[in-house]
């Protein structure tokens, strides 16, 4: 119900009404009586008493004259219908004040932009394109017609025009958007390894790095690419650059960097790499990875695993520990183990795998952009169970 509404339309509507009957008072001139409210007013109060709060919100918006002056508050209130998701009274509001002839240039624009967002809101992304493509040139409002057309592109998925609208961007704005720019030639290079177009995608990301000497996902997909192509020392090489990048992604290709030590008959090496990377970050899946590579030694595995528990407490290597015991019998009764096992098991099933730096945002798989707060490389995973 919007009460909250009414309560704020209700005393501007009442000096609109009085003040409609103070002007016909003076003209009256007779100064008879006290002043009266104007009847619309009092039809609106009507439908409020009778319980109709939305026919009466509807009344006193059209109460409010569009004069230079109301126009800041039509505006707000415009805003405010969008806010509590009654799009279509916002639509109305806005495309109201846009058909008045006298208003100033600036002001029109203003709406224009609100409309947009108004349309944006209800989905009408076509109608809102439209507005914001024609806004873009008009020099004050162009960051703002730019932002809301990227945000629209992203949505829509449409990325190479994300790719120019950022460009315009990066000169409007004055400054790089070199982050986000690297990310959409990783998602046409996404597109081009679905329809296993490799050259291609190879193309997309070596533009997407030149961009973000920083970016990860352009060394993961690059990585991808080789270890599929079987390029497998070329895939290792680029793992490793992710590693010393963003020591925390290394869980996203361990798999495929063990596959690639394995093709090349390395498992020296790749057991002395982990090695090297645990021992600087003490991650979770690595040493997960290492305890699964030297299995076979039951006792070098649980020493490892038990030693990795005593500095840190997680849950993966009580599950780890545990398993461990169980295959080779050791001196825990089998029964509580499993028991124990399944425990931990469970907890850990549902908990976030990733989170967001800049807003907390919990995801159980990888997103390039945060749903929540749209960061690009927000979402991380989450380094340590605990
Ligand atoms: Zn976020």
């Amino acid at each position: 119900m919007p009460i909250e509404l009414l309560l704020l339309l209700l005393p501007v509507a009442a000096a609109s009404g009085w003040l409609a009957a103070q002007r016909s008072m003076q003209q009256k001139a007779t100064g008879r009586d006290e002043p009266k409210f104007d009847p619309v007013y009092l039809k609106g109060l009507n439908y409020l008493l009778n319980e109709e709060p939305d026919r009466a919100i509807d009344l006193f918006v059209t109460m409010l004259e569009i004069d230079s002056e109301t126009v800041e508050t039509h505006l707000a209130l415009g805003n405010l219908f969008r806010r509590r998701g009654e799009v279509e009274r916002a639509i109305r509001i806005h495309q109201n004040l846009i058909a008045r002839p006298t208003l100033q240039p600036h002001q029109r624009t203003e709406a224009l932009l609100e409309l947009g967002v108004d349309y944006m809101r209800a989905g009408l992304f076509d109608r809102a394109e439209n507005l914001f493509l024609e806004l873009k040139t008009s020099s004050h409002y162009a960051a703002r017609a730019l932002t809301h057309l990227l945000s629209i592109y992203q949505d829509e998925k449409e990325w190479q025009k994300c790719l120019d609208v950022a460009q315009q961007l990066e000169v409007v704005n004055k400054r790089p958007y070199r982050q986000q720019i690297a990310h959409y030639y990783c998602e046409l290079a996404e597109i081009a390894l679905k329809q296993e177009d490799w050259r291609e995608a190879g193309k997309l990301l070596e533009k997407g790095r030149s961009f973000d000497k920083t970016s990860v996902r352009t060394l993961l997909l690059q990585g991808r690419i080789e270890s599929e192509q079987g390029e497998f020392k070329a895939a290792i090489k680029h793992y490793q650059q992710l590693s010393q990048l963003a020591p925390s992604y290394l869980s996203e290709v361990l798999s495929s960097l063990v596959y690639c030590y394995q093709q090349l008959g390395r498992q020296q090496a790749m057991v002395g790499f982990l090695q090297q990377h645990y021992q600087q970050h003490k991650d979770t899946a690595v040493m997960t990875a290492i305890s699964n590579l030297i299995e076979e030694d039951q006792e070098a595995a649980s020493a490892f695993v038990l030693a990795h528990l005593q500095d840190n407490p997680d849950l993966h290597g009580v599950e780890r520990l545990i398993s461990l015991n169980l295959e080779s019998k050791g001196s825990l009764d089998g029964k509580t183990l499993q028991v124990l096992r399944d425990l931990v098991a469970k907890s850990l099933l549902g908990r976030p795998a990733y989170r967001c730096d800049e807003c907390g945002f919990e995801a159980t798989n990888l997103h390039w952009q945060c749903p929540s707060c749209h960061t690009w490389d927000g979402v991380k995973p989450v380094a340590a169970l605990v």
